[in-house]
Protein backbone atom coordinates (compact mmCIF):
# COMPACT_ATOMS: atom_id res chain seq x y z
CA UNK A 1 0.00 0.00 0.00
CA UNK A 2 1.07 3.65 -0.72
CA UNK A 3 0.75 5.74 2.07
CA UNK A 4 0.72 9.50 0.77
CA UNK A 5 2.28 12.18 3.71
CA UNK A 6 1.99 15.67 3.35
CA UNK A 7 5.05 17.76 3.68
CA UNK A 8 3.08 19.30 6.97
CA UNK A 9 2.65 15.60 7.86
CA UNK A 10 5.76 14.67 7.62
CA UNK A 11 6.64 18.08 9.79
CA UNK A 12 4.62 17.71 12.22
CA UNK A 13 5.79 14.08 12.90
CA UNK A 14 8.78 15.43 14.57
CA UNK A 15 8.09 19.00 14.84
CA UNK A 16 5.56 20.32 17.25
CA UNK A 17 2.76 21.64 14.82
CA UNK A 18 5.01 21.42 12.20
CA UNK A 19 6.39 24.78 12.40
CA UNK A 20 9.26 26.35 14.66
CA UNK A 21 7.32 29.46 15.69
CA UNK A 22 3.68 29.60 15.87
CA UNK A 23 2.33 32.13 13.75
CA UNK A 24 3.43 29.93 10.76
CA UNK A 25 1.21 27.19 11.58
CA UNK A 26 -1.98 29.28 9.88
CA UNK A 27 -4.00 28.52 13.19
CA UNK A 28 -5.37 31.96 12.54
CA UNK A 29 -6.65 31.23 8.75
CA UNK A 30 -7.42 27.55 9.11
CA UNK A 31 -5.39 25.27 6.66
CA UNK A 32 -1.87 23.85 6.24
CA UNK A 33 1.15 26.00 6.21
CA UNK A 34 2.76 26.46 2.73
CA UNK A 35 6.29 25.11 2.46
CA UNK A 36 8.80 27.45 0.72
CA UNK A 37 12.24 26.68 -0.57
CA UNK A 38 13.32 30.02 -1.67
CA UNK A 39 13.25 33.72 -1.77
CA UNK A 40 14.27 36.05 -4.37
CA UNK A 41 13.37 39.89 -4.19
CA UNK A 42 9.77 40.40 -3.81
CA UNK A 43 8.99 36.77 -4.47
CA UNK A 44 9.16 33.01 -2.36
CA UNK A 45 9.02 30.08 -4.25
CA UNK A 46 7.38 26.84 -2.50
CA UNK A 47 7.97 23.39 -2.67
CA UNK A 48 6.18 22.70 -5.90
CA UNK A 49 7.81 26.08 -7.80
CA UNK A 50 4.84 28.32 -7.28
CA UNK A 51 5.81 31.72 -6.57
CA UNK A 52 4.00 34.21 -4.30
CA UNK A 53 4.35 38.11 -3.97
CA UNK A 54 5.19 38.31 0.03
CA UNK A 55 4.56 40.82 2.38
CA UNK A 56 5.58 38.55 5.04
CA UNK A 57 9.41 39.47 4.47
CA UNK A 58 10.01 37.57 7.24
CA UNK A 59 8.40 39.32 9.64
CA UNK A 60 10.53 42.73 9.10
CA UNK A 61 13.94 41.38 8.18
CA UNK A 62 13.78 41.47 4.48
CA UNK A 63 13.20 45.34 4.36
CA UNK A 64 15.42 45.61 1.07
CA UNK A 65 13.91 42.21 -0.89
CA UNK A 66 14.86 38.50 -0.11
CA UNK A 67 18.19 37.67 -1.44
CA UNK A 68 19.33 41.33 -2.45
CA UNK A 69 22.95 40.81 -4.16
CA UNK A 70 24.64 43.42 -2.06
CA UNK A 71 23.85 41.48 1.20
CA UNK A 72 24.41 37.92 -0.49
CA UNK A 73 27.56 39.14 -1.65
CA UNK A 74 28.82 40.31 1.81
CA UNK A 75 27.81 37.29 3.97
CA UNK A 76 29.24 35.27 1.54
CA UNK A 77 32.71 36.48 1.52
CA UNK A 78 32.17 36.65 5.28
CA UNK A 79 31.60 32.88 5.76
CA UNK A 80 34.74 32.00 4.32
CA UNK A 81 36.74 33.97 7.14
CA UNK A 82 34.69 32.09 10.25
CA UNK A 83 31.21 31.85 11.27
CA UNK A 84 31.57 33.04 14.81
CA UNK A 85 34.91 33.82 17.00
CA UNK A 86 33.89 33.97 20.70
CA UNK A 87 35.78 36.93 20.87
CA UNK A 88 35.82 40.69 19.76
CA UNK A 89 35.40 41.69 16.21
CA UNK A 90 36.09 44.87 14.33
CA UNK A 91 32.64 44.07 12.79
CA UNK A 92 30.71 44.61 15.98
CA UNK A 93 31.89 48.11 16.10
CA UNK A 94 31.09 49.06 12.60
CA UNK A 95 27.46 47.97 13.04
CA UNK A 96 27.40 49.67 16.95
CA UNK A 97 28.84 52.94 15.42
CA UNK A 98 26.45 52.92 12.10
CA UNK A 99 23.18 52.25 14.57
CA UNK A 100 24.42 54.63 17.16
CA UNK A 101 24.77 57.29 14.27
CA UNK A 102 21.47 56.56 12.52
CA UNK A 103 19.75 56.52 16.16
CA UNK A 104 21.28 59.02 18.28
CA UNK A 105 19.62 58.53 21.02
CA UNK A 106 21.30 55.18 21.51
CA UNK A 107 24.81 56.25 23.27
CA UNK A 108 25.74 52.29 24.09
CA UNK A 109 24.65 49.20 22.66
CA UNK A 110 24.67 45.64 22.68
CA UNK A 111 24.41 42.81 20.34
CA UNK A 112 22.04 39.64 21.19
CA UNK A 113 20.51 36.77 19.24
CA UNK A 114 16.42 37.69 19.01
CA UNK A 115 14.03 40.45 19.91
CA UNK A 116 13.19 38.64 22.49
CA UNK A 117 16.39 38.12 24.21
CA UNK A 118 17.03 41.90 23.66
CA UNK A 119 13.61 43.17 25.57
CA UNK A 120 14.35 40.57 28.30
CA UNK A 121 17.64 42.17 29.14
CA UNK A 122 16.05 45.77 28.41
CA UNK A 123 13.71 44.39 31.43
CA UNK A 124 16.72 43.33 34.01
CA UNK A 125 18.64 46.43 33.22
CA UNK A 126 15.57 48.85 33.50
CA UNK A 127 14.71 47.14 36.95
CA UNK A 128 18.73 46.79 38.22
CA UNK A 129 19.31 50.90 37.14
CA UNK A 130 16.15 51.81 38.97
CA UNK A 131 15.87 49.31 42.08
CA UNK A 132 12.36 49.14 41.34
CA UNK A 133 10.87 46.00 39.60
CA UNK A 134 7.09 46.72 37.78
CA UNK A 135 7.37 47.50 34.36
CA UNK A 136 3.94 48.64 32.21
CA UNK A 137 3.43 47.12 29.13
CA UNK A 138 0.42 47.28 26.62
CA UNK A 139 -2.44 44.80 25.73
CA UNK A 140 -1.85 43.40 22.29
CA UNK A 141 1.75 44.81 22.08
CA UNK A 142 4.48 41.78 21.78
CA UNK A 143 8.00 41.96 23.68
CA UNK A 144 9.15 38.55 22.31
CA UNK A 145 8.29 35.86 24.73
CA UNK A 146 10.53 36.57 28.23
CA UNK A 147 8.04 35.08 30.90
CA UNK A 148 7.87 38.70 32.35
CA UNK A 149 6.23 39.65 28.85
CA UNK A 150 4.25 36.91 27.94
CA UNK A 151 0.68 38.95 29.25
CA UNK A 152 -1.94 40.14 27.14
CA UNK A 153 0.82 39.67 24.16
CA UNK A 154 0.39 40.49 20.72
CA UNK A 155 1.60 38.76 17.66
CA UNK A 156 1.27 34.80 17.53
CA UNK A 157 0.43 34.53 21.38
CA UNK A 158 -3.51 36.70 20.03
CA UNK A 159 -3.46 34.60 16.98
CA UNK A 160 -4.15 31.46 18.83
CA UNK A 161 -5.74 33.01 21.52
CA UNK A 162 -3.55 32.91 24.64
CA UNK A 163 -2.45 36.27 24.91
CA UNK A 164 -1.19 34.98 28.43
CA UNK A 165 0.53 31.40 28.72
CA UNK A 166 0.75 28.74 30.69
CA UNK A 167 4.03 27.85 32.42
CA UNK A 168 4.43 31.65 33.64
CA UNK A 169 4.03 31.37 37.26
CA UNK A 170 1.79 34.07 38.64
CA UNK A 171 5.05 35.17 40.89
CA UNK A 172 6.78 35.99 37.76
CA UNK A 173 4.48 38.43 36.26
CA UNK A 174 2.80 39.65 39.14
CA UNK A 175 5.34 43.26 38.27
CA UNK A 176 3.93 43.11 35.07
CA UNK A 177 1.09 46.11 34.97
CA UNK A 178 -0.95 46.22 31.48
CA UNK A 179 -2.49 49.83 30.27
CA UNK A 180 -4.02 50.56 26.90
CA UNK A 181 -2.62 51.19 23.77
CA UNK A 182 -2.88 55.18 23.00
CA UNK A 183 -4.95 55.86 26.64
CA UNK A 184 -2.48 57.28 28.86
CA UNK A 185 -5.47 57.61 31.31
CA UNK A 186 -4.89 53.74 31.82
CA UNK A 187 -1.03 54.07 32.02
CA UNK A 188 -1.57 57.83 34.48
CA UNK A 189 -3.85 55.64 36.70
CA UNK A 190 -1.48 52.88 36.93
CA UNK A 191 1.69 54.85 38.08
CA UNK A 192 -0.79 56.91 40.55
CA UNK A 193 -1.29 53.60 42.19
CA UNK A 194 1.68 52.43 41.89
CA UNK A 195 3.94 55.47 42.10
CA UNK A 196 7.61 54.59 42.80
CA UNK A 197 7.43 51.03 42.16
CA UNK A 198 6.96 51.45 38.44
CA UNK A 199 10.98 50.96 36.98
CA UNK A 200 9.69 51.34 32.90
CA UNK A 201 7.59 51.52 30.42
CA UNK A 202 7.97 49.61 27.62
CA UNK A 203 6.35 50.15 24.61
CA UNK A 204 5.93 49.46 20.61
CA UNK A 205 6.36 53.04 19.10
CA UNK A 206 3.86 52.01 16.12
CA UNK A 207 1.90 48.76 17.40
CA UNK A 208 2.49 45.71 14.61
CA UNK A 209 1.62 42.85 16.66
CA UNK A 210 -1.90 43.35 16.96
CA UNK A 211 -1.78 44.51 13.29
CA UNK A 212 -0.68 47.79 12.56
CA UNK A 213 -1.79 50.80 14.91
CA UNK A 214 -0.44 54.67 14.95
CA UNK A 215 0.26 56.06 18.14
CA UNK A 216 -2.28 59.25 18.54
CA UNK A 217 -0.47 62.45 18.42
CA UNK A 218 -0.10 62.72 22.69
CA UNK A 219 0.13 59.19 23.75
CA UNK A 220 4.02 58.90 22.99
CA UNK A 221 5.10 62.32 24.38
CA UNK A 222 2.63 61.65 27.58
CA UNK A 223 4.16 58.57 28.41
CA UNK A 224 7.32 60.54 28.12
CA UNK A 225 6.02 63.01 30.42
CA UNK A 226 4.79 60.45 32.91
CA UNK A 227 7.90 58.47 33.33
CA UNK A 228 9.97 61.53 33.90
CA UNK A 229 7.37 62.78 36.59
CA UNK A 230 7.66 59.10 37.90
CA UNK A 231 11.17 59.00 37.33
CA UNK A 232 10.85 55.72 35.48
CA UNK A 233 12.76 54.75 32.25
CA UNK A 234 10.40 54.91 29.17
CA UNK A 235 11.70 51.30 26.90
CA UNK A 236 10.48 51.76 23.23
CA UNK A 237 10.60 48.78 21.64
CA UNK A 238 11.63 48.99 17.69
CA UNK A 239 12.14 45.69 16.59
CA UNK A 240 9.69 45.78 14.14
CA UNK A 241 9.81 49.80 13.58
CA UNK A 242 13.51 50.21 13.60
CA UNK A 243 15.13 51.13 10.34
CA UNK A 244 11.00 50.57 9.02
CA UNK A 245 9.38 53.21 9.54
CA UNK A 246 11.82 55.97 8.55
CA UNK A 247 15.86 55.56 8.68
CA UNK A 248 15.86 56.70 12.19
CA UNK A 249 13.36 54.70 13.57
CA UNK A 250 10.27 55.82 14.95
CA UNK A 251 12.22 57.91 17.34
CA UNK A 252 12.86 59.96 14.54
CA UNK A 253 9.27 60.22 13.25
CA UNK A 254 7.35 60.76 16.60
CA UNK A 255 10.28 62.96 18.14
CA UNK A 256 9.86 61.20 21.25
CA UNK A 257 13.21 60.19 23.30
CA UNK A 258 13.17 56.85 25.35
CA UNK A 259 15.63 55.85 27.73
CA UNK A 260 16.64 52.91 25.86
CA UNK A 261 15.64 51.59 23.05
CA UNK A 262 15.00 47.49 21.55
CA UNK A 263 16.08 46.53 18.55
CA UNK A 264 16.31 43.40 16.02
CA UNK A 265 14.91 42.25 12.21
CA UNK A 266 16.50 44.64 10.20
CA UNK A 267 19.73 45.16 11.86
CA UNK A 268 20.45 41.75 11.25
CA UNK A 269 19.59 41.60 7.60
CA UNK A 270 17.77 38.12 7.89
CA UNK A 271 19.98 36.85 9.99
CA UNK A 272 19.63 35.99 14.20
CA UNK A 273 20.09 39.13 15.59
CA UNK A 274 18.44 41.51 18.61
CA UNK A 275 20.73 44.90 20.48
CA UNK A 276 19.18 46.68 23.44
CA UNK A 277 20.95 50.69 23.55
CA UNK A 278 20.52 53.82 24.79
CA UNK A 279 21.46 55.96 27.68
CA UNK A 280 25.46 55.48 27.98
CA UNK A 281 24.72 55.92 32.15
CA UNK A 282 22.11 53.19 32.18
CA UNK A 283 23.86 50.40 29.53
CA UNK A 284 26.90 50.79 31.54
CA UNK A 285 25.23 48.66 34.22
CA UNK A 286 25.69 45.73 32.31
CA UNK A 287 28.39 43.07 32.48
CA UNK A 288 31.28 43.89 32.51
CA UNK A 289 31.12 47.40 33.39
CA UNK A 290 27.85 46.75 35.73
CA UNK A 291 25.97 44.75 38.21
CA UNK A 292 23.51 43.28 35.69
CA UNK A 293 24.11 40.31 34.15
CA UNK A 294 23.64 39.34 30.52
CA UNK A 295 26.05 37.02 28.18
CA UNK A 296 26.09 35.34 24.41
CA UNK A 297 27.68 32.30 22.74
CA UNK A 298 26.93 34.01 19.03
CA UNK A 299 26.02 37.69 20.42
CA UNK A 300 27.68 39.80 17.47
CA UNK A 301 29.00 37.43 15.25
CA UNK A 302 30.63 37.87 11.98
CA UNK A 303 27.49 36.71 10.23
CA UNK A 304 24.78 38.32 11.25
CA UNK A 305 26.98 41.73 11.77
CA UNK A 306 28.13 41.12 8.44
CA UNK A 307 24.32 40.71 7.36
CA UNK A 308 23.08 43.77 9.08
CA UNK A 309 25.90 46.32 7.92
CA UNK A 310 25.02 45.39 4.30
CA UNK A 311 20.93 45.83 5.14
CA UNK A 312 21.77 49.48 6.29
CA UNK A 313 24.12 50.63 3.79
CA UNK A 314 21.58 49.75 1.43
CA UNK A 315 18.64 51.42 2.89
CA UNK A 316 20.98 54.58 3.95
CA UNK A 317 20.89 55.49 0.53
CA UNK A 318 18.48 59.07 -0.49
CA UNK A 319 15.03 58.87 -0.33
CA UNK A 320 14.63 54.77 0.00
CA UNK A 321 12.44 55.14 2.84
CA UNK A 322 10.50 58.14 1.25
CA UNK A 323 9.90 55.74 -1.73
CA UNK A 324 8.94 52.36 0.50
CA UNK A 325 6.36 54.83 2.54
CA UNK A 326 5.12 55.66 -1.09
CA UNK A 327 4.62 52.47 -2.26
CA UNK A 328 2.88 50.96 1.26
CA UNK A 329 0.87 53.81 0.88
CA UNK A 330 -0.47 53.28 -2.47
CA UNK A 331 -0.58 49.49 -2.00
CA UNK A 332 -3.35 50.00 0.51
CA UNK A 333 -4.83 52.83 -1.44
CA UNK A 334 -5.75 50.82 -3.83
CA UNK A 335 -6.75 48.30 -1.97
CA UNK A 336 -9.19 50.25 -0.07
CA UNK A 337 -10.28 51.42 -3.64
CA UNK A 338 -11.13 48.25 -4.48
CA UNK A 339 -12.52 46.78 -1.07
CA UNK A 340 -15.10 50.14 -1.58
CA UNK A 341 -16.05 49.28 -5.06
CA UNK A 342 -17.21 46.05 -4.09
CA UNK A 343 -19.09 47.16 -1.07
CA UNK A 344 -16.65 45.98 1.60
CA UNK A 345 -15.55 48.23 4.39
CA UNK A 346 -11.69 48.13 5.59
CA UNK A 347 -9.56 50.31 7.20
CA UNK A 348 -5.85 50.66 6.21
CA UNK A 349 -2.78 52.01 7.64
CA UNK A 350 0.20 52.51 5.90
CA UNK A 351 3.77 54.11 7.70
CA UNK A 352 7.18 53.53 5.63
CA UNK A 353 7.42 49.72 5.24
CA UNK A 354 4.57 48.89 7.37
CA UNK A 355 0.86 48.31 6.41
CA UNK A 356 -1.95 47.28 8.50
CA UNK A 357 -6.13 46.34 7.34
CA UNK A 358 -8.81 46.05 9.29
CA UNK A 359 -12.36 44.52 7.63
CA UNK A 360 -14.46 46.84 9.97
CA UNK A 361 -16.71 50.15 9.85
CA UNK A 362 -15.16 51.49 12.61
CA UNK A 363 -12.84 54.45 11.12
CA UNK A 364 -10.16 54.86 13.92
CA UNK A 365 -8.59 52.14 14.99
CA UNK A 366 -6.64 52.98 18.10
CA UNK A 367 -6.66 50.42 21.06
CA UNK A 368 -6.52 46.35 21.09
CA UNK A 369 -10.17 46.55 21.93
CA UNK A 370 -10.94 48.21 18.76
CA UNK A 371 -8.74 44.95 16.92
CA UNK A 372 -10.72 42.52 18.52
CA UNK A 373 -13.78 43.72 16.77
CA UNK A 374 -12.84 44.13 13.63
CA UNK A 375 -14.31 40.93 11.18
CA UNK A 376 -11.77 37.95 11.34
CA UNK A 377 -13.88 35.51 9.35
CA UNK A 378 -14.17 37.94 6.38
CA UNK A 379 -10.02 38.31 6.90
CA UNK A 380 -9.45 34.55 6.87
CA UNK A 381 -11.42 34.40 3.83
CA UNK A 382 -9.51 37.23 2.43
CA UNK A 383 -5.84 35.40 3.33
CA UNK A 384 -7.60 32.78 1.90
CA UNK A 385 -8.47 33.93 -1.79
CA UNK A 386 -5.39 35.90 -2.00
CA UNK A 387 -2.73 32.86 -1.33
CA UNK A 388 -4.76 31.22 -3.98
CA UNK A 389 -3.80 34.02 -6.30
CA UNK A 390 -0.16 34.12 -5.05
CA UNK A 391 0.09 36.91 -2.81
CA UNK A 392 1.31 35.77 0.50
CA UNK A 393 -0.19 37.86 3.52
CA UNK A 394 0.40 37.41 7.33
CA UNK A 395 -1.62 34.38 8.14
CA UNK A 396 -3.31 36.31 11.16
CA UNK A 397 -5.66 39.15 11.29
CA UNK A 398 -3.45 40.23 14.24
CA UNK A 399 -0.47 41.19 12.51
CA UNK A 400 1.21 43.62 10.28
CA UNK A 401 2.25 43.75 6.67
CA UNK A 402 5.89 44.44 5.24
CA UNK A 403 6.50 45.96 2.07
CA UNK A 404 10.52 45.54 0.88
CA UNK A 405 12.02 48.05 -1.74
CA UNK A 406 12.27 44.78 -4.10
CA UNK A 407 8.50 45.11 -4.67
CA UNK A 408 7.57 47.39 -7.71
CA UNK A 409 4.36 48.64 -9.77
CA UNK A 410 4.35 45.21 -11.18
CA UNK A 411 3.75 43.27 -7.89
CA UNK A 412 0.93 46.28 -6.47
CA UNK A 413 -0.95 46.53 -9.46
CA UNK A 414 -0.63 41.93 -9.72
CA UNK A 415 -1.89 42.29 -5.81
CA UNK A 416 -4.55 44.65 -6.67
CA UNK A 417 -5.97 42.77 -9.23
CA UNK A 418 -6.05 39.73 -6.96
CA UNK A 419 -7.57 41.28 -4.36
CA UNK A 420 -10.33 42.88 -6.89
CA UNK A 421 -10.87 39.30 -7.91
CA UNK A 422 -10.83 38.24 -4.05
CA UNK A 423 -13.46 41.18 -2.83
CA UNK A 424 -15.49 40.05 -5.08
CA UNK A 425 -16.34 36.77 -3.65
CA UNK A 426 -16.38 38.08 -0.30
C1 LIG B 1 9.47 40.41 16.43
C2 LIG B 1 9.38 41.25 17.64
C3 LIG B 1 10.01 40.90 18.84
C4 LIG B 1 10.68 39.57 19.05
O1 LIG B 1 11.80 39.40 18.27
P1 LIG B 1 12.34 37.89 18.01
O2 LIG B 1 13.60 38.11 17.25
O3 LIG B 1 11.26 37.19 17.26
O4 LIG B 1 12.56 37.29 19.35
C5 LIG B 1 9.97 41.80 19.89
N1 LIG B 1 9.34 42.97 19.78
C6 LIG B 1 8.71 43.34 18.66
C7 LIG B 1 8.04 44.66 18.58
C8 LIG B 1 8.70 42.49 17.55
O5 LIG B 1 8.02 42.84 16.45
Amino acid sequence: MIEIQTTFQRAERYIPGGVNSPVRAFQGVGGVPIFFKSAHGAYMVDEHDREYIDYVGSWGPMIAGHAHPHIVEAVSACLKKGLSFGAPSLLEIQLAEKICKLMPVIEKIRMVNSGTEAAMTAIRLARGYTKRNKIIKFAGCYHGHADALLIQAGSGALTLGVPSSAGVPESVVQDTLVAEFNRLDTVRTLFEKHKNDIAAVIVEPVAGNMNCILPLPEFLPGLRALCDQYDSLLMMDEVMTGFRVALGGAVSRFGVKPDLMILGKIIGGGMPVGALGGRADIMSCLAPLGPVYQAGTLSGNPVAMTAGLATLELIESPGFHKQLEQKTGSLMDGLKERATAAGISLQTVAIGGMFGFFFTDQENIETYADVKKCNIDRFKKFFHGMLHEGIYLAPSAYEAGFMSSAHSEIEIINTWNAAEKVFAML
